[in-house]
C-alpha cells in the first residue's frame, strides 16, 4: 500500500478549506456566541442555559440553511425574539453589533500558511479553495486575505457533501486518486473526500465548532497535522 507521502507527491490537485484551516474563522463565532450570551444574561437569562440554545439551534437550522455568518446571526435573532415580548432598540442595537463585527471580523492567516503557500505555489502545485457559507461573505475574506494569487479558483458552496466534492473534481478534471482534501472539519472536509476517493489530510485546531464535533468515518485513511507546515514535510518539499 502506498504511504501517505507517496499519495501526496503524485497529488495534481490540492483542495484547500478556508475557515480555520487558512485563517481564523471559529474564534470570531466564538466572540459573537459571547457577545450574545452576556447581552441575554444583562436581560436576565442565564448564559449557559443560552449557549446551549444556540448550539442545539445551530444544528438543527444546518440542514435548511447551511453554514454561514447570517444564518448564524439569524438562529441569535430567532433566540430573542423567543424569549423577549418587547424588543428595545438597546437589543436591536446590540445584535446589530455583534453582526457587523462577525461578517467583517478582521482576515487573520493560521500560523505558516503564507509560507507554505508561497513553497507549494514555488513547485508548480494546481492549489484551489473550497469553502462554505455564502457566497459574496466568502469571497469577500478570499479577496482580503492576499493569498487569492496562489489559487486557481475559490469554490463556495452552501455545504459541502460528497456531491459537491464530484463536481469539483470533474469541473477540475482531476481524478479522485489525484486531489488532496485539507481541512479542519471531519463532517465537511474529511468524510465526504475520503467517501468520494479524495486523499484527506487534517488540520487539527483548537477550536472546532459544536456541529463539527463528530468521528472520522474511516480513521485508518485519514493522517491528521497541526498545521500547513507540516504538509510540506510530508509531501518532502522541505
Ligand atoms: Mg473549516
Amino acid at each position: 500500500m502506498m504511504t501517505f507521502s507517496e499519495k501526496l507527491r503524485r497529488t495534481k490537485l490540492w483542495i484547500f478549506d478556508a475557515d480555520d484551516t487558512l485563517w481564523e474563522s471559529g474564534l470570531y463565532f466564538r466572540r459573537a456566541e459571547e457577545d450574545f450570551t452576556s447581552l441575554m444574561h444583562s436581560l436576565g437569562f442565564d448564559p449557559e442555559e443560552v449557549r446551549g440554545e444556540i448550539h442545539r439551534r445551530d444544528i438543527e437550522r444546518l440542514e435548511i440553511t447551511g453554514y454561514g455568518a447570517r444564518p448564524y446571526m439569524d438562529t441569535l435573532r430567532s433566540i430573542l425574539n423567543d424569549r423577549v415580548d418587547s424588543i428595545t432598540p438597546y437589543m436591536v442595537d446590540s445584535l446589530d453589533y455583534i453582526s457587523a463585527s462577525l461578517l467583517n471580523h478582521p482576515l487573520v492567516l493560521l500560523p505558516g500558511v503564507l509560507d507554505s503557500l508561497a513553497a507549494l505555489f514555488s513547485y508548480g502545485k494546481r492549489m484551489i479553495v473550497y469553502t462554505m457559507g455564502e457566497q459574496d461573505h466568502q469571497k469577500d475574506k478570499f479577496d482580503r486575505s492576499g493569498i487569492s494569487g496562489y489559487f486557481e479558483q475559490c469554490t463556495v458552496v452552501p455545504v459541502k457533501t460528497r456531491d459537491t466534492m464530484r463536481e469539483l473534481l470533474a469541473a477540475s478534471e482531476v481524478a479522485p486518486e489525484n486531489a488532496c482534501m485539507i481541512g479542519n472539519s471531519l463532517r465537511s472536509d474529511i468524510n465526504p473526500a475520503i467517501g468520494c476517493g479524495v486523499n484527506a489530510l487534517h488540520i487539527k485546531r483548537p477550536i472546532t465548532w459544536q456541529a463539527e464535533h463528530i468521528d472520522f468515518d474511516t480513521p485508518e485513511l485519514v493522517t491528521t497535522v497541526t498545521g500547513l507546515p507540516d504538509i510540506l514535510q510530508l509531501a518532502g518539499l522541505s
